[in-house]
Parts: structure tokens; C-alpha cells; sequence
């Protein structure tokens, strides 16, 4: 038996904000990003610090290296011992790496020692085995030395107090060596928000599922939770709803348990479309625009409490882009990352476009670079249901409101959304 429809209660309209509220893209960035905050704090493992933002000041309590060592493989002796070449020296001691000297080294003597080992009391340069020839306890030097030649000197990479790195600073790749270096094992890092992801649609069905009798894959579910997954962070899928006051409400309680929420779909004002009334009801300031841009509108947005919740639209185009331009910066915001957009960059567009002045268009574009120039050229078809045109884009070209025509030759700005630009060959 199919539940009863329910009407949403009529007392939750009053926080809508009007329905056709237009807002520009611009407009609806600031306002979003103004409304969400950075999360709390937490100590994670090294291993889990990569691509996290610092917390504390990173600050080195060791000397690194810890003592002065040998930078070759050879002799470690004294300058002084060494006025002429060939000189031979007495070798009294082996000294590979983590091995420390149990004794000084006297005049006419010398260390066998190894890349990185301490170097001994009582001398101050090393030979190296390539200038050096050994047979027994004898060395034959046949270099002249200068002195503190192929030392490393103890703390030359940090000391006690070398700062590492700042509050807010992003965790790369070489932090996580240098504290592992420095002996520290955990970290203090901005949380990471877990992003709740909801599908709504009578029409949709698992990939799985897909069966010919006129329903679709929720290919946004995917596309969502690998868009989240992508700025590294955990997406929690909580399915596909029917459209379904009662049941999207069920869904979206248990979606306040994350740190964000994104629905797709049922945000229009189609009869089935509930998001807008569900979210009023919800409590919290309901905000639905009309964002003037192609593909895109409409969107709702509404903090419910501390949670940012993202009202997408269905058609798989508008969902992304919707993503990228509100969601993306926001749950990177949420990250305490301080760099938040997608690149933007110059390009040349091959072709005109030509559209309708008003909305801001997002249009989809493969980038070539040809010589020093950046070249944008739209993708074939732009419809916002051709999820394929997201599959060819290298980046959006942005093209304002106001204009009706760019011709071919004229430079746009295109945001970039495959980065970082990798090549196809070395380039040195
Ligand atoms: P709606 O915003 O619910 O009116 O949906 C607009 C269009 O997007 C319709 O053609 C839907 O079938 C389609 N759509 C909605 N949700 C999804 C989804 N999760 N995956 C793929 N297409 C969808
Ligand atoms: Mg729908």
C-alpha cells in the first residue's frame, strides 16, 4: 500500500523566502560562504594529515640531523694529516650509518665511514672512497683535502624551534616526512566535513537496478559522492527517496547528522517537487533562487542549525555545476582550507557563442594549449541533461549575463575543473 501523501505544514511557507527571488551567481556564492564556518578541531595521525589544515604551530623540538655526519661514503680524518698526497693512515676504526664512534681519532688516523654515519671525535673532513685506495688497515689518500670537506653539519635542516609550519596552512606531502623527522606521530587539523547525500526522484533507481520500463539510474547519487570524495572527504549516501514529503523529511533528519547535506532534484515547481517545503518545515531560513545562470538554477539553500544543507537540481549538468560553483567552496570552507576556487584562467575561444542576454552561462569547454595560448572550445551539445558534456569538459567558460554573442578569437575566462593539469610528456 503507498503511503498517503501529506500535504507539508502551510505555517512552514512563511520562511520562504519568494520562489522567484532571482540572485545573481555572484550574489548566491557570497551568501552561501558567508553562512558556513570552518569546523572544530581534531588529532589525527601523520599518516591521515596529508591534504589537512594545520591547527597549531608547527614548531621543530629537534635538531635535524641530529649530529654532524658524513655526506659520502670514504675516510673521515683530520685536514692537517693530509699536507701531501699520496699520505697513508692508519684505519682504526668501521663506521656505518647509526653507528656511533667509540673512540677518538688520532693524528695519522683515519674512519672507514658511511653516508650518513656520525662523524667521530677528533676529525674533521671526509675522503672519498673514490680518491682513497684501502688494503687492510691502511688507507692511501690521493686527494688533497680541504677542510670540512663532506660533512653535514648537525641542525642543518632544522634546530629546536625552526618553524615548520603556520596555523592554517595546508598539510602536503613533504610536512608529513619532516614530522616524521622531528619524531611527532600526531597532529592538530581542522575537521573534515562528512557530507550527507540524498537523491529524490519517483523516477530514479540504483544503476543496478535499471530495468527498461522508463525509469533512470540516480546517476547524481555517483557523481555527487565522487565529487565529495575528490577534496578527500568521506560522502555518506543515503539513497534515493520517492518524492515523498514524509519520506524526504525521514531522509533529511537522518542527513543532519553530518556535517552537510546535498539532495538532488525536487527543487523546481513541478507538483512533486517538495525539497522547498520540506526544509521550511525543517525550521531555519529557507532560501530558494532562481540563480541567474545556465545550466543551474534553481537552487535552495538553508542552515539548519549549524548545517549547511544544498538543495541541487536533478538534471545531471546542473547538479554538478551547482556543486562546483556553491557546494565545492563551502565544504572546503567547512575544511578550514583558505584557498577555495577553482582556478580561473584566460583562454581563447574558438568558436562564437551566441545566447540570450540574462543569465550568466557556465559553457562547457575542452582547453588545448597551442604555443603559450590557452584555446577553449564548447563541447558539441550543452543541454544541461547531457551529463556527457561534463565528461568532455576540461573547464567552464564564463560568459556574463549581459552579453548575447562572443565571437571566435575573443578571450574568456574559463574555470578550470580538472586540476592539477597533468602532461602527457616530461616537458624537460
Ligand atoms: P527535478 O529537479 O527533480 O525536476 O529533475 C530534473 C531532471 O533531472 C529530471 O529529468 C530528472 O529525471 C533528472 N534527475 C533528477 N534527479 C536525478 C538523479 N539523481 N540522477 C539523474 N537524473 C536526475
Ligand atoms: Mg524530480
Amino acid at each position: 500500500m503507498p503511503k498517503p501523501r501529506t500535504e507539508p505544514a502551510r505555517a512552514a511557507h512563511a520562511s520562504i523566502e519568494p520562489e522567484r527571488t532571482s540572485v545573481t551567481v555572484a550574489e548566491a556564492r557570497d551568501l552561501i560562504l558567508n553562512s558556513v564556518d570552518p569546523l572544530g578541531s581534531e588529532t589525527v595521525g601523520i599518516q591521515a594529515a596529508q591534504g589537512r589544515v594545520l591547527r597549531e604551530e608547527l614548531l621543530s623540538t629537534e635538531e635535524i640531523p641530529p649530529h654532524d655526519n658524513s655526506a659520502m661514503d670514504g675516510f673521515a680524518l683530520r685536514a692537517e694529516d693530509v699536507t701531501s698526497v699520496p699520505t697513508e693512515l692508519h684505519v682504526v676504526e668501521e663506521l656505518p650509518a647509526g653507528k656511533r664512534s667509540q673512540q677518538k681519532i688520532g693524528p695519522g688516523e683515519a674512519a672507514r665511514i658511511m653516508t650518513g654515519a656520525a662523524i667521530p671525535e677528533g676529525v674533521d673532513s671526509v675522503v672519498m672512497v673514490e680518491y682513497a685506495e684501502a688494503s687492510g688497515d691502511r688507507v692511501v689518500i690521493q686527494q688533497p683535502v680541504t677542510r670540512g670537506q663532506h660533512i653535514r653539519p648537525a641542525g642543518a635542516d632544522v634546530r629546536p624551534g625552526t618553524r615548520i609550519a603556520e596555523v592554517g596552512d595546508l598539510l602536503r606531502t613533504p610536512h608529513v616526512g619532516m614530522m616524521a623527522a622531528i619524531g611527532r606521530t600526531t597532529v592538530r587539523v581542522c575537521s573534515l566535513p562528512r557530507v550527507a547525500i540524498l537523491a529524490t526522484g519517483d523516477e530514479l533507481v540504483e544503476p543496478d537496478r535499471l530495468v527498461s520500463d522508463g525509469r533512470i539510474a540516480s546517476s547524481n547519487s555517483y557523481t555527487l559522492q565522487a565529487a565529495v570524495r575528490e577534496i578527500g572527504m568521506e560522502a555518506i549516501y543515503l539513497g534515493i527517496s520517492p518524492d515523498e514529503p514524509e519520506e524526504i523529511e525521514n531522509r533529511f533528519r537522518q542527513a543532519l547528522r553530518c556535517d552537510a547535506v546535498i539532495s538532488t532534484g525536487g527543487v523546481s515547481v513541478g507538483d512533486r517537487d517538495w525539497i522547498k517545503q520540506v526544509l521550511a518545515g525543517l525550521g531555519g531560513q529557507m532560501r530558494l533562487w532562481r540563480v541567474n545562470m545556465k545550466p543551474g538554477a534553481p537552487l535552495a539553500f538553508v542552515m539548519l542549525d549549524e548545517t549547511p544543507v544544498f538543495g541541487l537540481p536533478g538534471n545531471p549538468v546542473s547538479t554538478l555545476v551547482a556543486f562546483e560553483q556553491f557546494v565545492r567552496p563551502s565544504l572546503l570552507k567547512m575544511a578550514g582550507r583558505r584557498e577555495i576556487y577553482r582556478p580561473v584562467e584566460s583562454a581563447i575561444l574558438t568558436e562564437t557563442y551566441t545566447k540570450p542576454a540574462g543569465r550568466l552561462h557556465f559553457v562547457r569547454v575542452t582547453l588545448e594549449r597551442d604555443a603559450s595560448e590557452l584555446r577553449a572550445t564548447p563541447t558539441r551539445e550543452q543541454g544541461s541533461n547531457l551529463l556527457l558534456s561534463m565528461v568532455h569538459a576540461d573547464g567552464f567558460a564564463i560568459v556574463p549575463g549581459e552579453l548575447t554573442e562572443v565571437v571566435a578569437g575573443t578571450r574568456v575566462p574559463v574555470q578550470r575543473i580538472c586540476s592539477p593539469e597533468l602532461r602527457s610528456e616530461p616537458g624537460f
